[in-house]
C-alpha cells in the first residue's frame, strides 16, 4: 500500500475518538491511487477530505443527517471531478452539522466532532469535521462549505486556514443546497499555499451551475509572490463590545504586525453590519425551508412512515423522524418568514438590508485594499455550552455571515492562541474575485508567526 495512504489510515484510527470522519474511503483509496498515478497535476498524490454534503460517486452523502444516513451519491460534484483531474485522491467524508446548520458540529446525527487542540471544546462548524481532520494531521487538504462562516469559523477554532471564495467562483454542482444564494465550497488546509493550490483546482465556470462565473480565474500561486496590499481597513466600531478579551489581544497584535510591515491601517465604517445576523437568519432559513422540501421520504430521504392516512401525514412522519431539532427550527422559521402576511415584513425587508450591507462593503473597498476582522468574537466554546441556546450560537456568527451576504471572499488564518492554548483566527476580506490578494496577505501573516 502506498505510504501516504497507509499514513492516512493510521491517522484515522489514532484519531477515531475525535469523530472527524463519517466515511473513510478505505476500500476505494487504492483504486483512486492506481487511477490517479499517471495524472500529473497540482494535487498529484494528495489526499483530500470532503465535507459530507458534497457528492462523491459511490460514497455515502449523509449531510450529517439521519434522513440521508444510507444515501449513496450517484454522481461526482464538479469540485470532485476537478480534484481527480488534478491528481488528487478522495480520502473520505468529514463530519458536519446536519445540513450545514450550526457552528459547532454538535448538530450532527453522527455525534459531535471534538477539537484536536483541546477535546473538551468544539471544533466549530458546520465544517468542523474537515477542520479538525486537518488540524489532527489526517491530511493537509479538505473541502468545506460556507453559507455563513462554516469554513472560516472552524478553521479559526482549530488553528488552520479556511477560505470562502467569492459567490460564483466555485461551482455548487453536487453540493447539497442549504441557502443557495449564500453557499460556496472552499478549502480548509494547513497552510495558505495549500489553500491557493486547492482553490486553483476547484475554481472556474461550470455550465451546470448557472451562478458560476466565467470571469477568468487568477493564478493564485503567482499571486502569492506579489505584494499588492497597501491599505487595510478595520471597522473598529464593531470591536467595541462583545469581543472576548483574548480574541481582542490577538487581533490588536495582528494589526500591529501589519503596521510594522509598512501597511497602512485605516478605520472604516460598516454601518449596516449590525443587522447582518438578523438578515442572515431570515434569508438563510427562508432558502433552507424551500431547499429542504425535497426531503420527504419519496424523492429523497429515508422513508419511515408505515401507516400514514394522508400524503401530508406521510411527509410529516418522515420529516419528523429524519430531521434533527436545529433543522426543524430553521425550516419553521424559514416557512414563517415566507408566509403571506409576513413576507414583506421579514423576507422582503431583509433583501433590502442585504443590499445596504453589500453597499457598505463596496464603499469600504474604495478606501482600503482589504479589510481585517476577527473570524469569531469568542474562543472555541466547550462542548454542550451553547447546544441548547441557539441564539447564543447564532450570535457567534456576527463577523462571518455578512461576508456571504455581500458575496465577497474571505480567508481565516491562525493568529496565535489564548492563554489556555485555544486557537484564535483573523479573517482578511477582499472585494469580489480578489482571492489572490487575500491569499497573499494571509501568507504574509502566516510568515510573521
Ligand atoms: N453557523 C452558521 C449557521 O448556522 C453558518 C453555517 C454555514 O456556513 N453553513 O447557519
Amino acid at each position: 500500500m502506498p505510504e501516504t495512504i497507509r499514513r492516512f489510515l493510521d491517522a484515522c484510527r489514532e484519531n477515531k475518538a475525535l469523530n472527524t470522519m463519517i466515511t473513510v474511503n478505505e476500500a476505494g483509496l487504492r483504486q483512486e491511487y492506481a487511477a490517479q498515478k499517471s495524472r500529473k497535476g497540482l494535487l498529484s498524490g494528495k489526499l483530500i477530505i470532503i465535507k459530507d454534503n458534497i457528492n462523491v460517486k459511490g460514497l455515502p452523502c449523509s449531510c450529517g443527517s439521519r434522513f440521508l444516513k444510507d444515501y449513496i451519491a450517484p454522481y461526482d460534484a464538479h469540485v470532485i471531478e476537478r480534484i481527480r483531474e488534478a491528481g488528487g485522491l478522495i480520502a473520505g467524508k468529514a463530519n458536519m452539522d446536519e445540513f450545514a446548520m450550526g457552528s459547532s458540529t454538535e448538530y450532527s446525527a453522527f455525534g459531535p466532532t471534538l477539537n484536536p487542540v483541546n477535546p473538551e471544546h468544539v471544533p466549530g462548524g458546520s465544517s468542523g469535521g474537515s477542520a479538525a481532520a486537518v488540524a489532527a494531521g489526517l491530511s493537509d487538504y479538505a473541502l468545506g462549505s460556507d453559507t455563513g462562516g462554516s469554513i472560516r469559523q472552524p478553521a479559526s477554532f482549530c488553528g488552520v486556514v479556511g477560505l470562502k471564495p467569492t459567490y460564483g467562483r466555485v461551482s455548487r454542482y453536487g453540493l447539497t443546497a442549504f441557502a443557495s444564494s449564500l453557499d460556496q465550497i472552499g478549502p480548509l488546509t494547513r497552510t495558505v499555499r495549500q489553500s491557493a493550490e486547492l482553490l486553483q483546482v476547484i475554481a472556474g465556470k461550470d455550465a451546470r451551475d448557472a451562478t458560476s462565473s466565467d470571469i477568468p480565474v487568477d493564478d493564485y500561486l503567482s499571486a502569492l509572490e506579489r505584494d499588492e496590499v497597501q491599505s487595510i481597513g478595520v471597522p473598529f466600531h464593531l470591536l467595541q463590545e462583545g469581543l472576548d478579551p483574548e480574541v481582542k489581544v490577538r487581533f490588536d497584535e495582528t494589526v500591529a504586525l501589519l503596521k510594522k510591515q509598512g501597511k497602512q491601517v485605516l478605520d472604516v465604517s460598516l454601518p449596516h453590519l449590525k443587522y447582518s445576523i438578523a438578515v442572515y437568519y431570515i434569508l438563510a432559513t427562508a432558502e433552507a425551508s424551500s431547499n429542504l422540501a425535497r426531503f420527504d421520504g419519496i424523492r429523497y430521504g429515508a422513508r419511515q412512515s408505515r401507516e400514514a392516512e394522508s400524503i401530508n401525514e406521510f411527509y410529516s412522519q418522515n420529516r419528523e423522524y429524519g430531521f434533527g431539532a436545529e433543522v426543524k427550527r430553521r425550516i419553521m422559521l424559514g416557512t414563517y418568514v415566507l408566509s403571506s402576511g409576513y413576507y414583506d415584513a421579514y423576507y422582503a425587508r431583509a433583501q433590502k438590508v442585504r443590499r445596504l450591507i453589500h453597499d457598505d462593503f463596496q464603499k469600504a473597498f474604495r478606501e482600503a485594499d482589504v479589510l481585517l476582522l476577527p473570524t469569531c468574537p469568542v474562543l472555541p466554546f466547550k462542548l454542550g455550552e451553547h447546544v441548547d441556546d441557539p441564539l447564543a450560537m447564532y450570535l457567534s456568527d456576527i463577523f462571518t455571515v455578512s461576508v456571504n451576504i455581500a458575496g465577497i471572499p474571505g480567508i481565516s488564518v491562525p493568529a496565535g492562541s489564548s492563554d489556555t492554548g485555544l486557537p484564535v483566527g483573523v479573517q482578511i476580506l477582499g472585494n469580489l474575485y480578489q482571492e489572490g490578494r487575500i491569499l497573499q496577505l494571509g501568507q504574509t501573516l502566516e510568515s510573521l508567526r
